[in-house]
Formats: C-alpha cells, sequence, structure tokens
C-alpha cells in the first residue's frame, strides 16, 4: 500500500473502475473473448494482460497524441507506446517520408544514401564515429554486448538491478540481500545469471569497484538515467564520470542505452551529460514508429568489429535490419522531428505535467514525489526520488497504481500502462495537460478521501 492511502478506499475505486471500464466497451471485451482461442492470455505480447484494465484498450486508430478505441472512446495519449511514439502517431514529416519511401521498396538488403546520412548524423549526434543497424532496441543492445565480449576477450555483462534493456535472457536477475538471483517467475530462462551478468544498484560505486575489479566483465550496460520501474533516477553528482573512470581503469567497456533517455535532448542524455561511452544503443522513438535499433561505437570496438566480422557474421546483424522504410523514417526524425523547437514544447509540457503532480502530491500531504526528465515524468510512491531501482521494491503501489490508470482511462487519459510515467510528444496538447492535471487532482481526492487544500 502506497504511503498516505486508505486500503479500503482503494480497493473500492479499483472495483469500481474495472466495472465501468467493462461496462463501457463491450466490443473491445467480445474481441478479446476472441482472442483468447488465438493468443496467450487474449493479446498479442504476454506484458498486456498485466496492464491495468480487465480487458485490454483495443486501438481501433491513433493519430498525433490521441488513441480511438473501438467502443467509440478517445484518449489523450500519454503513454505513448513507452517512448516508441514519441513524435505523434503520425508525426506530418515522418508520415510523409515512410509513404514516399513505399512506393520505392521497404526491403532489399542493399544499402541506400539514407544509411549514411543517418549513421553521420547518429555520430554527430551521440559523438562515436560508427554504427549499424538492428530492428529494435532488444538486439541493439545484445549486438553491442557481443561486440563488448569480441573485443575484450571476457563474457560477463554487469547491468544495474531492476534495470530494463529488452527482451535480454542474461539480464532477467534481480539483486537480493544475499546477492544476484534469477528474476521470480523466470528461473528456468535457459541461462544461468551467474555465469553471464553481475548486478550491482544504480549509484553504488563501491559495489561497482569492487564487481569490476577482478577484470572479467567486458561491458557495462547502462541507461544514463534510470527510467524504468516507475521513477526517474538520476546519476549521484561524480557518478558518470566514475563510472567512466572505473570501466576505463579495469579494460571494461561502457555501453550506454539512450532508448528510453531521448526525451532529456536532441543528444540524449549522451550530449546532455557530456558522456563518453565506448557504445551507444538506441531504438523505439529512432524510426518514428517502425521497428528498429542502432548502435555505435568507437574507433577501437569498430576495429575489432571488423576483424570479427571479416568472414562471417558471429550472432550478429539481421535481415530486417536496416530497412529502407525503417532508414527512411530515422532520417526524417534526425533531420526533421529532433529539433530543438520540439524539445521545447516537450520540455515546457513536461514542466507543467510535473507542477500539476507536485502541487496535488503538497495539498493531500503525501509522502510521494515527482520526476522529470526533458519531456518524462514519473511520480513513485517514496517521499524522494529513489537512488536506485531496488528501493522502489517490493513494488508497494501496483493497486494504486492501476486504480490511478483506470480512474484517468475511464475518463479519456492513457498514461503508461507499467510505470504511470507520462511522455510528452511534439503533438501533444497543452490542453490535455491541463486536463489530466485536473483529473489526477480528482483521482487523489477518490483515494484518500478528502479534498486538497487548495
Ligand atoms: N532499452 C531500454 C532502456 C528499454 O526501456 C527498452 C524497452 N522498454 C529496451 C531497451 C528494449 O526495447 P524493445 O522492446 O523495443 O526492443
Amino acid at each position: 500500500m502506497p504511503p498516505g492511502i486508505d486500503p479500503e478506499r482503494l480497493a473500492a475505486l479499483l472495483e469500481a473502475e474495472r466495472a465501468n471500464w467493462i461496462r463501457a466497451r463491450p466490443r473491445a471485451a467480445a474481441l478479446h473473448e476472441r482472442a483468447r482461442r488465438s493468443q496467450l492470455h487474449g493479446t498479442p505480447q504476454h506484458w498486456i494482460s498485466q496492464f491495468p484494465p480487465p480487458v485490454p484498450l483495443v486501438v481501433d486508430r491513433a493519430a498525433g497524441a490521441r488513441l480511438y478505441d473501438i467502443d467509440g472512446h478517445e484518449y489523450a495519449d500519454f503513454g505513448m507506446a513507452a517512448t516508441a511514439a514519441l513524435w505523434g502517431h503520425d508525426h506530418p514529416a515522418i508520415v510523409a517520408a515512410l509513404r514516399d519511401q513505399l512506393d520505392k521498396g521497404s526491403v532489399t538488403l542493399w544499402p541506400g544514401e539514407d544509411h549514411v546520412a543517418v549513421a553521420e548524423e547518429l555520430a554527430r549526434r551521440f559523438g562515436l564515429p560508427f554504427w549499424q543497424f538492428a530492428v529494435s532496441a532488444t538486439d541493439a543492445n545484445r549486438f553491442a554486448m557481443l561486440l563488448a565480449k569480441v573485443t575484450t576477450g571476457r563474457q560477463k555483462v554487469l547491468v544495474f538491478n531492476r534495470a530494463y534493456h529488452g527482451s535480454l535472457e542474461q539480464a532477467a536477475a534481480v539483486l537480493t540481500p544475499d546477492g544476484m538471483i534469477p528474476e521470480p517467475g523466470v528461473e528456468l530462462n535457459g541461462v544461468d545469471v551467474r555465469q553471464t551478468t553481475k548486478m550491482v544498484e544504480f549509484n553504488d560505486l563501491g559495489a561497482l569497484e569492487r564487481a569490476l575489479a577482478p577484470r572479467d566483465v567486458a561491458a557495462v550496460l547502462a541507461e544514463p538515467v534510470m527510467t524504468n520501474g516507475g521513477a526517474v533516477i538520476r546519476p549521484e553528482p561524480g557518478f558518470h564520470a566514475a563510472l567512466r573512470d572505473l570501466t576505463r581503469r579495469t579494460g571494461t567497456l561502457l555501453i550506454i542505452d539512450e532508448t528510453q533517455t531521448i526525451p532529456a535532448g536532441p543528444g540524449g542524455c549522451t550530449r546532455e551529460f557530456g558522456l563518453d561511452p565506448d557504445l551507444i544503443t538506441l531504438g523505439k522513438p529512432i524510426a518514428g514508429g517502425i521497428p528498429a535499433g542502432v548502435y555505435g561505437m568507437s574507433d577501437a570496438v569498430a576495429a575489432a568489429a571488423e576483424r570479427y566480422t571479416e568472414h562471417g557474421d558471429g550472432g550478429l546483424g539481421s535481415t530486417m535490419a536496416g530497412g529502407p522504410l525503417a532508414v527512411r523514417a530515422m532520417r526524417a526524425v534526425l533531420t526533421e522531428v529532433m529539433t530543438d523547437k520540439n524539445y521545447a514544447h516537450m520540455g515546457r509540457l513536461a514542466e507543467r505535467y510535473e507542477r500539476d503532480i507536485a502541487a496535488v502530491i503538497a495539498e493531500h500531504g503525501l509522502p510521494w514525489h515527482v520526476g522529470r526528465l526533458g519531456g518524462r515524468v514519473s511520480y513513485a510512491f517514496t517521499p524522494s526520488p529513489p537512488r536506485n531501482a531496488g528501493q522502489l521494491y517490493p513494488r508497494v503501489g501496483a493497486a494504486a497504481r492501476d486504480a490511478l490508470w483506470l480512474y484517468l482511462a475511464n475518463r479519456g487519459i492513457v498514461i503508461n500502462a507499467m510505470s504511470g510515467g507520462a511522455l510528452m510528444s511534439p503533438m501533444t496538447a497543452e490542453s490535455d495537460v491541463e486536463r489530466h492535471g485536473a483529473l489526477f487532482a480528482e483521482a487523489i481526492s477518490a483515494l484518500t478521501g478528502r479534498e486538497g487544500r487548495r
């Protein structure tokens, strides 16, 4: 139970909101029944069945920063497909590029001019000279880890506790007081994580130094700011400098995963913080909604990678990676959408969204906090920002998160279904941010049974 919330009120609200959701969605409910006969859990990906609504939100279409469901409801979308749709569901520059490319072929296995332009622009923005294409951020991370192993001759990768870098078996582990164990529920994941993985808490430089000391770690794979797990977890002052120093001193490579931190700025956190990693991985928003990932590398990693791939593939690559459709979309995203002007809009709306939540938390005296990274906003049920993701577990607030999600969605606002966070897109309307603020205040009053002290 999150602190400040009355459990009976929460249970009653959750039940009422679930019932309201189902009652107003007969078509979605019927389709879900049908889907149960052909898809696991009746959903195209298992995790949709773990989202808050008892019947999934069944989308008819999406446009701008809005979703329209098959029962005729319209929603302001602040989930934006967990950054995959960050630029809007039909950004005109991306749609125009895709329409044009559709007439010119969507996969050829040959390069075009777009590939060079995209690699050059990525190098300019993120500071690493060489780039390759993948189909997803998961794949980009898998390939980056492989290249780190090839370059260093070491087998292990270090990831921070509760970080998410995609569906990677070797990262499906968690830290407990007794050390790292396979993530509960996935013990039989086919990989002995003790052989492949080391894990420490984010911001714990002492533990990091001890873990790297034996010089058996190929790479540290890290988000520059932790965005998964329901909060914005910032590096403490000096953390990134020390991380870079410790990795260099122990011959360990540093992979920065910018997949979810692109809302921080047009060159991600790498540019915002002046980071100097050996590899960078990116996915989701980079091709404006078309499946794609990219990974960039230093001269030294590129030299090792070229030697490694001179005669074979060694586990790198995918037929569909760098398809012309995705690469054309990337070029449009990089040159026409990831602009200072769009970032200014996203940042301004996120500031407003954050202020509205902070005001409600203060008015109700709740021991919660709200955090922001550029266009990304997240609140968590701890009085101050956590130092690491381990501090957010065991997950105290699952029922409250579900109730808040449903309360807002039943009234036309969709936030991230897993974390409760929100993303501002260049297509987000200020009036929707305003509406969210009013509804969030109402939802918290419903949960606490008190009016805010306005
Ligand atoms: N890296 C990070 C930081 C992520 O948050 C995610 C997905 N949430 C991924 C990689 C993997 O992205 P995908 O599922 O698109 O492969």
